[in-house]
Order: structure tokens, then sequence, then C-alpha cells
């Protein structure tokens, strides 16, 4: 158990609010109770959800570690903390999708819910003011995001964590349909991967009913947004 405590403010983000520790190679990260989707214009706040996603995040990185995937996760502190690696964001939001749906559909207009032959890995460039816009490599390359070996690395990671959670999550009678990753640079310079993973970075079916079990509550008003999350951390906990 970390003897590490919360020092200053440094940053607050959508769902997490950041501290620096007195050691310059890590930083505490807050779960926060607040929703948003749409870029932010949709906005609310449950109590409990920080500690859920906290829960779960905690839980899938360490069975990503198990796995032999590096991330910037040290530790769970409490309820609504864990102890992270401090990292320089790489300004790229990677998007692995099992199952059509969400932004894919509207893009490309292709069937909502068709299963991909393959895992289709994506990238956006994370900027909020123009609202994450999709990229391919070469933007990347050429205004300096990541470099080629960057780039390599993050795919084959993103797909190895792919693999890791969608038999994970099979076993628990959750289909693994899309995901968001997010990766960073340590302060010794080694790629690794970051943010979090949780019901608002994943969209979860339920095998069995269909049932979204993830942000898409929220972001759809299908209720009970919650409950959903909790299923989703029943579930794992076991
Ligand atoms: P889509 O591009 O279909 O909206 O999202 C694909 C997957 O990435 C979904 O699981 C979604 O939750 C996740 N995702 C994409 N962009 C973001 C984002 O800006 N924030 C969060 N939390 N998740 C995102």
């Amino acid at each position: 158990m970390t003897t590490l405590v919360k020092k200053d403010f440094i940053y607050e983000g959508k769902a997490k609010r950041l501290y620096t520790t007195d050691d310059s190679k890590y930083v505490i990260v807050e779960y926060k109770d607040s929703f948003t989707a749409f870029n932010g214009q949709k906005k609310a706040t449950m109590s409990g959800k920080g500690v859920l996603n906290n829960n779960i995040s905690s839980k899938l990185f360490t069975l990503l570690k198990e796995k032999g995937v590096d991330s910037h996760f040290v530790e769970r502190i409490d309820e609504t903390h864990q102890l992270v690696k401090r990292v320089k964001i790489v300004p790229l939001e990677v998007i692995v999708r099992n199952i059509a749906t969400g932004s894919l559909c509207k893009r490309l207009g292709v069937e909502d819910g068709l299963k991909l032959a393959w895992p289709l890995f994506e990238m956006c460039y994370k900027d909020d003011d123009l609202g994450d816009p999709f990229i391919i490599e070469d933007h990347a390359l050429l205004f300096g995001w990541a470099t080629k070996d960057e780039i390599d690395k993050i795919k084959e990671i993103s797909l190895k964590v792919n693999e890791i959670l969608k038999e994970y999550f099979a076993d628990k009678n959750v289909v693994l349909v899309d995901f968001k990753l997010e990766f960073g640079k340590d302060t010794d310079g080694n790629l690794i991967l970051a943010d979090e993973i949780s019901p608002d970075t994943c969209r979860f079916w339920d095998s069995s009913t269909g049932d979204h079990l993830d942000k898409d509550r929220f972001r759809k008003d299908l209720g009970d947004v919650l409950g959903a999350y909790r299923e989703i951390w029943k579930r794992i906990s076991a």
C-alpha cells in the first residue's frame, strides 16, 4: 500500500481529477461522479459512479497486468482514488471495435450490430474543441502526434487488450462491442496504456438479452444507468 498522498491539484477532466504526490513519477487520480456525453453537451451527476468506475478500471488494469500488458495503473488507494504513473498523454484516442455501432454506423452507413470479421482499429485526434475527429495514420505522423514505431506499438497493445478483455467478458456473459484507449509516455519515456477502462469507455452488451450495460444508457436516455455499471462490477467481482 502506498504512503503517497494527494498534494496539489493538477487538472480536472470530465470524469476524473488529477493530483501530484511527493514523488514526481506518480500522480493520484480521483474518479468523479459526473457523466458527460456528446463532447460535454449532456451532463449529469450520479452518486456512486466514481466508486464503480474506480473499482472496474482497477480490476481490468490488474487483469491486463497479469496478462503482460503494462499500464499507468499502480494501485487502487481507496473508493475513488488510484495511484498511477505520471504520463504525458499521446493526443490520440484509439478505438477497437468487434461489432459495428455508434459513430462507425453514422459515418459509413453500415448495419448497426454487424459482427466484424476481424477487430477494427481506428484512431481519433484527441481534441475536445474539434470533437475528437477521426484520423488516418499519416495525419498522426505528419503533425507529430506519434511516431510510426509508437503507432505500431499502440496498435499491437490495443489488439492484445481486445483479445484479453473479449475473452474475459465472454466468460461473464458480456459482449465487448468496442472500446476507447489512451496511451502515454511515463517519466522514463516508456509508452504505456493510460486513462481508464470502464463502462464510460467501453460498450458492453449482455450476451443473452443484448441489454446495454454501459454509458450508452446515459447517451440514449435508456434509464438505470448506474444499475448497468453495478451489474458490470457484480459480474467481474464475483
Ligand atoms: P463511437 O466512436 O462509436 O462513439 O465510440 C466507440 C467506443 O469508444 C465506445 O465504446 C465509446 O464509449 C468509446 N469512446 C469514443 N470516444 C470517446 C470519448 O471521447 N470518451 C469516452 N469516455 N469514450 C469514448
